[in-house]
């Protein structure tokens, strides 16, 4: 092609030509430079196929594993297969070729963006097909092309691939700016890169279009400094793209793990280590005042289990989880410690306070139900309360807990659906 040909003008060679004025001996020995640019485009185009097929295996490997959840991740394969092949037939063909390998290029580089957008959103849970609009586009866009490529040349092909790619990642930065108010909360900084990066390609892609439509063909020439830039900057992407796509896998996969680690499966609430982090980090702040911990535990649950099964005492179960996290201040620690027994951190509250709190707590539990389908009707439970005394850091956690224990077992010992606490109650405002 054009671009491998050797510079004519020997002593000027490419960006040191002006300098050679200055440089007497450099003058002395007028070396034969060949044009850099027509190589660094090729090798720029080269690395960029090996970038995003070497990525596009990796991706595959990565949703394989995955498994359960691919995120996106072998429809991302697929964006990074089909931009690399089209890439590797520009390397074959030529730019601005227009047999049908230029079609089929043109096809492939458009069809990488959706896959990109397709993947992207099943990332973001949302089960969208791939294939058929796939399929579709591609089926639509070589239409497009032939009818273009028929009726107004090829100068108006490469304008409508450029001007078709510049709404797509308009869309996509649409899109990601969209997402980081909705969907993407969590990831601000993460979609605001991603946004910065596409908004690049898009602007490339819209000055590529304007430059097609002002100078026709010639702007397409890999010796030009726009495709040069172009494709800097393409490479750019496709080194820096793939590794952020990972970490975003990685961190939903740790967010997930930290979930997992601290939370209850059956009612959402934070398990035993998920409320060791929280207290940590609450009295990690020197503002942080006095705590009491309440155990809660469902009376004559086995009851429950025995008469309704072990699926209704789940559901009685995911009751009092929601009534205490409805029925409890904003901050306070809700944890399910196993079984039938709940732990309430009060944070920063007075011994008269934390009463009221478990009175309330008790009594909105005996006033809930669960719906059953049985004779019997709707399942209601009391459950007693045990209350520590107060506490100011983590590590007093064990003791408290055995404070709270002794109590509930006093409560549950003298009748049950009640509060007992391990200070002297405090006389109720009649
Ligand atoms: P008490 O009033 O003295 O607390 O009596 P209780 O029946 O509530 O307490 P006990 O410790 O005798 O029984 C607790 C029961 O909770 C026994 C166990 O089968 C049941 N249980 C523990 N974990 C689960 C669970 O995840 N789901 C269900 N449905 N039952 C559970
Ligand atoms: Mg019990
Ligand atoms: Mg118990």
């Amino acid at each position: 092609t054009q671009s491998l040909e050797p510079a004519v003008r020997p002593g000027c060679g490419g960006m040191h030509g002006s300098g050679t004025i200055a440089f007497g001996l450099w003058n002395a020995r007028p070396p034969v430079f060949t044009h850099p640019l027509p190589m660094v485009a090729t090798v720029i185009l080269g690395m960029l196929c090996v970038h995003l097929l070497c990525f596009s295996t990796m991706f595959l490997l990565i949703s394989k594993r995955l498994d359960g959840n691919r995120m996106g991740m072998e429809v991302f394969a697929l964006g990074n297969l089909l931009l690399g092949v089209a890439y590797a037939l520009q390397l074959v063909g030529g730019v601005a070729d227009h047999r049908a390998i230029g079609f089929i290029n043109h096809t492939m580089t458009l069809g990488a963006p959706v896959a990109y957008a397709l993947g992207a959103a099943r990332f973001f849970n949302r089960p969208v097909p791939v294939l058929r609009p796939l399929l579709a586009v591609a089926g639509l866009y070589t239409a497009a092309q032939l009818l273009v490529q028929f009726t107004l040349g090829t100068q108006a092909r490469h304008a409508m691939l450029a001007g078709a790619c510049a709404l797509l990642f308009l869309a996509m930065v649409v899109a990601l700016l969209y997402g980081m108010r909705s969907f993407a909360k969590d990831m601000r900084a993460e979609m605001t890169v991603f946004a910065v990066l596409i908004a690049g390609i898009c602007g490339l892609n819209a000055a590529k279009l304007v430059m097609i439509l002002h100078s026709g063909l010639p702007a397409l020439d890999m010796n030009s400094g726009f495709q040069t830039v172009f494709y800097v900057y393409m490479s750019f992407l496709g080194t820096v793209l793939p590794p952020c796509m990972v970490w975003l896998v990685l961190r939903r996969l740790t967010d997930e793990l930290r979930v997992m680690a601290t939370q209850d499966p059956l009612t959402g609430l934070l398990n035993r280590r998920g409320l060791m982090a929280c207290l940590e980090m609450h009295f990690r702040s020197r503002t942080a005042g006095n705590a009491h911990l309440l155990i809660v535990d469902i009376d004559h649950f086995k009851r429950i289990n025995d008469t309704h099964g072990h699926q209704m005492g789940d559901l009685v179960l995911g009751r009092v989880a929601q009534v205490l996290q409805a029925t409890a201040r904003k901050g306070d620690l809700i944890c399910r410690l196993g079984g039938e027994e709940f732990l309430v951190v009060a944070l920063d509250i007075e011994p008269a306070g934390v009463f009221l709190l478990a009175e309330r707590l008790r009594e909105a539990i005996s006033h809930s139900e669960v719906p059953s389908i049985s004779a019997q009707g709707p399942i209601r439970c009391t459950v007693t309360i045990g209350v520590s005394e107060s506490f100011s850091h983590p590590q007093a956690l064990d003791a408290v807990l055995q404070q709270a224990d002794a109590a509930l077992y006093r409560g549950k010992e003298s009748g049950r659906d009640r509060v007992e606490s391990a200070f002297a109650p405090l006389p109720l405002p009649a």
